[in-house]
C-alpha cells in the first residue's frame, strides 16, 4: 500500500486522483488532503477518505474548517505553511501536486526536500523554477511522474529506453481552433470556458482556449526531458486521442493513445511502476475512424509563441510570463479585460523584465509578484 498526499484534493485533478483512489480498492491511504476554499468538499473527503491531515489555504477559514471536521481525528491545519506540512509529512510515499498556478511551487519543493516521490499535474511548478524543482528533484533522488496528459504519454513511449530525437506535444486547439485574430476580439467568458474535449478547472481551460497552455507544456516537456526548445513540436490533433509522441533517431514515431480521461495519466503516475488492472476498457478504433493534425496558428494564439520567447530568454522569464498570464487569467475570468487583451498584456508586461539568470526561489517569488503587479499597472488598475 502506497500513502499518498493530495494538494488540490478538491480541483478537477484532485477529485479524479480521490476516484482512482477508490477504485484501487486499497492500494493507497491518503494521509493528507488540502483545498483554497471549499470546506463543503474538504469535510465530505476528511470523512470519506479519514487522512492525518486536511488544510485549507485561505487562512480565514481555518476556524469553519476545524468545526466541521471536529468530530474526526483529522489534524486541521492552515496557509501555505499548513500545505508544506501535508507535502512534507514523513510517511508519504507520494505526493500529488495538483493546486493551480504557483501556488503549487513551494508546497511540492517541501514534498521533494522530505525525499517523496511527486505525481506532477502542476506545471506551473516547471515553468516558474524549472532549474531549482529539478536540481532537488536530482539531490532527493526522488522521482518526478508527469500527470499533464502529454506529458504522461511522453513518458510512457520513453519506457522504450530510446533517446528520442524530438518530442511531438499534441494540442486539442481549443475552442476557437479555425478562429482569426478578428473572430477572437468577440468571445465571451461563456464561449472560452467550453473545452471541446476535457473538463478541468477554469484557469486550465481558458489557457486551452488561449493556447498559453501548450507554451507551458513546452516548458514543462523542457524540463521533464531534458530537452531544448528546437526539439519539442506542437501538432493540433483536434480528437485528443493520440496524447503526445516521441521521434526516434530512425525516424520511427512512438504514440500514446486512449480516450480522452484524466484518471489514466493519474494512475499511470500513481501506480508506477506498476500498472492498474481495469476490466472492459477495450477502445474502439472504429468510434475513431478519422484523426486530424495542423500546424498550430501562433499569429492568431499568440501566447504560443510567447511562451516559446520566454523559454528561449531563460532565468525568470518563464516565471514572469507565468506570473502575468494567471493575473491576466483572472482578470478575464472576472470579466475585467477581453479575451485578445490576454496577450497583448503578457507581451507588454514582458517587454518590462530583465531576467536573472541564476536564479533562487526569493526571486522566484519577487518575480511572480512583479509580473501581477505590472499587468495591473498596465490596465491601469
Ligand atoms: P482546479 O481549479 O479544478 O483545482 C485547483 C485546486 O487547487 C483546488 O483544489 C483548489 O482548492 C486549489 N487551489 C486554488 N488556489 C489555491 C491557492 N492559492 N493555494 C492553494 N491551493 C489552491 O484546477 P485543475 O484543473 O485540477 O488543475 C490543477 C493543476 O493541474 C493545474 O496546474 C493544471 O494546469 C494542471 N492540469 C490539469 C488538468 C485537468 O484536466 N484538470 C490536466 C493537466 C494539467
Ligand atoms: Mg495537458
Amino acid at each position: 500500500m502506497k500513502t499518498i498526499s493530495i494538494l488540490g484534493s478538491t480541483g478537477s485533478i484532485g477529485t479524479q486522483t480521490l476516484d482512482v483512489v477508490l477504485r484501487s480498492e486499497g492500494k493507497f491511504q491518503v494521509a493528507g488532503i488540502t483545498g483554497n476554499k471549499n470546506i463543503k468538499l474538504l469535510e465530505g473527503q476528511t470523512r470519506m477518505f479519514a487522512p492525518k491531515f486536511v488544510a485549507v489555504a485561505d487562512e480565514n477559514l481555518y476556524n469553519d474548517l476545524k468545526l466541521a471536521v471536529s468530530d474526526t481525528n483529522t489534524k486541521v491545519l492552515c496557509g501555505i505553511d499548513g500545505l508544506c506540512e501535508v507535502a512534507a509529512y514523513s510517511k508519504n510515499d507520494i505526493v500529488v501536486s495538483s493546486t493551480v498556478g504557483i501556488s503549487g511551487l513551494k508546497p511540492t519543493l517541501a514534498a521533494i526536500s522530505a525525499g517523496h516521490d511527486i505525481a506532477l499535474a502542476n506545471k506551473e511548478t516547471l515553468v516558474t523554477a524549472g532549474n531549482l524543482v529539478t536540481d532537488l528533484i536530482k539531490e532527493k533522488g526522488v522521482k518526478l511522474l508527469p500527470v499533464d496528459s502529454e506529458h504522461s504519454a511522453i513518458f510512457q513511449c520513453l519506457e522504450c529506453g530510446h533517446k528520442p530525437s524530438k518530442l511531438i506535444l499534441t494540442a486539442s486547439g481549443g475552442p476557437f481552433f479555425g478562429k482569426t485574430k478578428k473572430d477572437l476580439e468577440k468571445v465571451t467568458l461563456k464561449d472560452a470556458l467550453k473545452h471541446p474535449n476535457w473538463s478541468m478547472g477554469q484557469k486550465i481551460t481558458i489557457d486551452s482556449a488561449t493556447m498559453m497552455n501548450k507554451g507551458l507544456e513546452i516548458i514543462e516537456a523542457k524540463w521533464l526531458f531534458d530537452m531544448e526548445l528546437d526539439d519539442i513540436e506542437v501538432v493540433v490533433h483536434r480528437e485528443s486521442i493520440i496524447h503526445s509522441m516521441i521521434k526516434l533517431s530512425d525516424g520511427s514515431i512512438l504514440a500514446q493513445m486512449g480516450e480522452p480521461d484524466m484518471k489514466l495519466p493519474i494512475s499511470v503516475a500513481l501506480y508506477y511502476p506498476e500498472r492498474e488492472i481495469i476490466k472492459n476498457t477495450d477502445f474502439d478504433f472504429l468510434k475513431h475512424p478519422n484523426l486530424s493534425f495542423y500546424n498550430p496558428d501562433e499569429e492568431t494564439f499568440s501566447c504560443l509563441k510567447l511562451a516559446k520567447q520566454a523559454l528561449k530568454t531563460g532565468g525568470t522569464m518563464p516565471c514572469f510570463l507565468n506570473g502575468a498570464n494567471e493575473a491576466a487569467v483572472a482578470l478575464f475570468l472576472d470579466e475585467k479585460i477581453k479575451f485578445t487583451d490576454i496577450p497583448e498584456l503578457i507581451s507588454n508586461a514582458m517587454k518590462k523584465h530583465t531576467p536573472i539568470v541564476n536564479y533562487t526561489l526569493d526571486d522566484v517569488v519577487k518575480t511572480d509578484l512583479s509580473a501581477r503587479e505590472i499587468v495591473l499597472d498596465l490596465i491601469g488598475g
